[in-house]
């Protein structure tokens, strides 16, 4: 069966949708507002957002 991973994004609310070989550590940058969120699960599957440090 295909699992779908999709999350939210934190800062739009647009979902997010990752792809198949989705890893722990993957990037994932939202389409809408380009927010970036880190994987940081699988099972279940949780994202953080990147804050930038300047
Ligand atoms: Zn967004």
């Amino acid at each position: 069966m295909e699992e779908i991973k999709k999350i939210s994004c934190p800062d739009c609310g647009a979902k997010i949708v990752a792809g198949e070989k989705v890893e722990i550590g993957d990037i994932l940058e939202c389409s809408k507002c380009g927010t970036e969120v880190e994987v940081v699960s699988l099972s279940p599957f949780c994202c953080q957002e990147l804050v930038e440090e300047k």
